[in-house]
């Protein structure tokens, strides 16, 4: 058995991503309002209103990559002037659009009437949806969310739930709905009762040998960007931590000799899945964990699900606006890396410099001293791009992994 395995949920996954697509194209040909929205702005807002959708431009990259149309988005971008160095997540949309939706896997996205970006991760990404304001001439509403390097403050809370209420006036304003709070505070349950499952799923990693791999979290967290806040986003992480939880009970794992435990810091390597997962289980290691998936649904610090418990949805919302690593300094990235790796019983940590993601990058070098210094465990850094294949390159990366592989070795036998 070898990661990725085509399990019912693998299934479900596919039939429920291809599903949102379909019907978000079908409901804009049908007169709904179209928000473009970036990752971390609260999708569950939207449920309020009785005919807003929203579109996500990085999870329609992430798939473009994913589905090896990545570069050649890319270079659609680079042609009419974007930097190469540009992140390219940003590349593949701002080409995609220049070319009408040529070659997308999800024939684009609707056009929208709204754009929505965030300064929680990256400046880069309000520049981006800039690009699009300018190309489609439609308004475009930031929300400033102060960086974190301390756990979030009350008074940060409140300017944040503020900018909430701005854009929910602006959406009414711009679509002619009233919205109603009563469901986004269904929406919210929603989302949690899947997060809590998401993170049960994630748990099994813990496991010997693991349950899953990161691959197959990296895969399954697609309904976090597209479909928060409805029954079919808890009824799937559902399904996926079930099943998990019944594979562990049949001893069906992904790789069985499991010799090798690694965590994985930074974005997915989108285009390179398949190929990573295969060639790691041939040497018996796995990448069990990942910072990426683990900081779903969580605050800075700690990778542990922060639910919502009623209440006021913007203010949890808000409580979370810092969920992803981007935003958090050295300390608060460390905390929740070394809780991870204890928990998990890590052996080594792949720490993958990603060429598009600065924010996410930047930190590494100390980071991956300080690991290894505290816990005492090997890393390595490999160069990547979470969606642009022509930088990456295969072979030094596996060089340097088989050499992280041979430290961990090295270090069982001078323990012996
Ligand atoms: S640079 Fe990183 S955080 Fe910014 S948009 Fe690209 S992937 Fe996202």
């Amino acid at each position: 058995m070898t990661s990725q395995v085509k399990t019912e949920s693998g299934r479900h996954l596919s039939k429920i991503m291809r599903d949102c697509y379909m019907d978000i194209h079908q409901r804009a040909a049908q007169g709904a309002f179209v928000i473009w929205i970036a990752i971390n702005v609260p999708a569950e807002l939207f449920a309020g209103f009785d005919n807003v959708i929203y579109a996500v431009p990085e999870s329609h990259a992430a798939t473009s990559a994913a589905k090896g149309v990545g570069a050649l988005q890319c270079e659609k971008a680079e042609k009419i002037g974007y930097s190469m160095d540009l992140c390219s997540y940003a590349r593949i949309d701002i080409g995609t659009v220049a070319d009408g939706g040529n070659d997308s896997p999800t024939f684009g996205l609707p056009a929208p009437q709204m754009l929505v970006s965030d300064n929680n991760n990256c400046s880069l990404l309000v520049k981006w949806f800039d690009v699009h304001h300018r190309q489609m001439g439609i308004p475009h509403y930031i929300v400033d969310v102060p960086f974190c390097y301390s756990p979030q403050r009350e008074k940060d809370r409140k300017y944040i739930v503020e900018q909430f209420r701005g854009l929910i006036r602006a959406i009414e304003e711009k679509s002619g709905q009233r919205h109603d709070m009563d469901r986004v505070r269904e929406a919210m349950q929603y989302t949690s009762e899947g997060l809590a499952h998401w993170k049960r799923f994630l748990s099994l990693a813990a496991h010997r040998p693991s349950a899953i791999t990161a691959f197959d979290s990296f895969v399954q967290m697609a309904p976090f960007l597209t479909l928060r806040g409805t029954p079919q986003f808890a009824e799937h992480y559902r399904l996926l931590a079930d099943e998990t939880e019944q594979l562990v009970a049949d001893s069906r794992f992904p790789v069985p000799n499991e010799k090798y435990r690694l965590f994985w810091d930074n974005i997915a390597p989108w285009h390179q899945l398949r190929n990573m997962s295969a060639r790691l289980a041939q040497m018996d290691a796995n990448i069990i964990g990942a910072t990426y998936t683990q900081c779903i649904g969580t605050v800075e610090g700690s990778f542990q699900p922060h639910l919502y418990a009623g209440g006021d949805p913007l203010d949890y919302m808000a409580r979370t606006q810092n969920a992803y690593v981007c935003p958090h300094g050295m300390e608060l990235r460390s905390r929740a890396m070394a809780e991870a790796v204890e928990t998990l019983g890590v052996d080594g940590i792949v720490f993958a410099s990603n060429r598009s993601c600065k924010p996410y990058s930047i930190t590494q070098i100390d980071q991956m001293k300080q690991m290894t210094e505290t816990l005492g465990i090997p890393a390595v850094m490999i160069d990547v791009d979470h969606a642009d294949a022509r930088k990456f390159s295969q072979e030094t990366a596996y060089l340097r992994i088989e050499a992280l592989l041979e430290s961990i070795e090295a270090g069982r036998v001078t323990v012996s």
